[in-house]
């Protein structure tokens, strides 16, 4: 995957392209507004038909008629389970090894907590990681009385030092969309002892991932992103099955219990991944990421990643076209989902693209980013949404005033 002159050259180029395209038809299960071009990045996946139903069906009928019934019969206690296994299908993962709780912030949390009980030494994260992973890491330290170490991204897996109990690390970098080795880092890990939970929030539903085959033991990852499981949606959490008998996590809720309505005085784990799950779960939004992951039955990820590098190729080398310059992989590298370009009124010319109808978002200090959701875009979408943003540039449109008050989500 490394020929950069694989992508569309002109917009006949990349209608030919979507005629092609086996993944053309699943634009279809979305409901997008009429006159969108959505290239969020991808911060929050588009609603899927198919959710939309759902979620009525399980406020309407479950909830409204079967009340109380519904925990069993309409299945909403095992909803937990039931979505961790379509999102181990994606993520290359046994069915046994993920469940859906909390929010990826939490798990992320109970994950390290539980490996630095297991062996203590430094919390580490790299330079430059989203923000609430070393948060996180930096408040559990502070708890855990145990050190913090920040790690030099340049380093690699070559940073990885025997002090370190646990590192977190993004296989898909939230800025730049740069892909990490995870064969190489687990490689390196076990030799240095190190546990690193693998944080998927722009990978799963994105990249080909196979945990499994890369000796990837423990990871955790957004619903709501390229899983479209809708806002707010909960995360998941994967456990090697053989790791999590040894793994104590410190919110040892009941819904994590081996046995939750025995209603015992004792904690009890359950086994495997369960364990990882704290208190009741939020049904509404189970329902909705349920549906969502239905979509996600038939997908090759292979597919899914290759196409999602050649729309970013395409607008990347437009973008190149228009003198901006990026800081995610070039043309034919292997990439994530979204393309990040360097422009000093970025949050301006964004804003101005949303009034167009194409919506990117941006990230400070001036970074523009565009997502490239392979199941809701086609190549046509992609060369006009950069034809606007060439537009926006030669007008200067995004100089009126209106395009640079900033809003409390960016
Ligand atoms: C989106 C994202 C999160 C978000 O965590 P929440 O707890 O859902 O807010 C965490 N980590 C990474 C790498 C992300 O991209």
């Amino acid at each position: 995957m490394t020929n950069a002159d694989t992508h569309p050259k002109s917009r006949r180029d990349a209608e030919a392209r979507d005629g092609a395209d086996p993944l053309r038809a699943f634009k279809d299960h979305f409901d997008l507004p009429e006159g969108v071009i959505y290239l969020d990045g991808n911060s929050l996946g588009p609603p899927p038909k198919a959710a939309l139903a759902r979620l009525r069906r399980t406020a309407e009928e479950e909830w409204r008629r079967g009340l109380i019934t519904s925990w069993n019969e309409a299945g909403w206690i095992d909803l937990p389970k039931t979505c961790g296994a379509k999102i181990a299908r994606i993520i290359g993962a046994d069915a046994d090894d993920v469940i859906v709780c909390d929010s990826t912030s939490a798990n992320i949390f109970k994950l390290a907590a539980a490996l630095l009980a297991k062996k203590p030494g430094a919390l580490a994260y790299e330079a430059g990681e989203f923000p609430t992973d070393g948060y996180i890491f930096q408040g559990l330290a502070a708890f855990a009385g145990a050190p913090i170490t920040r790690l030099d991204p340049q380093a690699g897996a070559a940073g990885l030092h025997p002090e370190i109990s646990v590192l977190i690390k993004s296989a898909v970098c939230y800025k730049s969309a740069a892909v990490a080795d995870i064969a190489a880092w687990e490689r390196a890990a076990a030799q240095t002892g190190v546990s690193i939970i693998w944080d998927l929030s722009h990978a799963a539903g994105l990249i080909d991932l196979d945990l499994q085959s890369t000796g990837a033991q423990y990871a955790v990852g957004c619903g709501y992103k390229f899983l479209n499981g809708g806002p707010g949606a909960p995360a998941f959490i994967y456990v090697a099955r053989d790791m999590a008998q040894n793994l104590r996590q410190p919110l040892a809720g009941w819904m994590g219990h081996a046995a939750p309505f025995e209603f015992a005085d004792a904690y009890a784990p359950a086994p495997g991944a369960q364990r990882f799950a704290c208190g009741t779960p939020p049904i509404l939004s189970l329902s909705a990421l349920d549906a969502a992951l239905d979509l996600f039955e038939t997908v090759d990820m292979a597919v899914v990643e290759e196409k999602a590098r050649t729309l970013g190729d395409l607008f990347l080398t437009r973008a190149a076209a228009m003198g901006l310059g990026s800081i995610s992989p070039q043309p034919g590298a292997r990439r994530g989902g979204h393309v990040s370009l360097r422009f000093e009124h970025g949050y301006a010319a964004v804003q101005a693209m949303i009034a167009r109808g194409v919506i990117g978002d941006f990230r400070a200090p001036d970074l523009m980013r565009f997502g490239f959701s392979p199941l809701i875009l086609h190549y046509a979408d992609v060369w006009d949404a950069a034809d606007v943003l060439e537009n926006i540039l030669a007008t200067q449109e995004w100089k009126k005033p209106e395009y640079s008050v900033r809003k409390t989500v960016t």
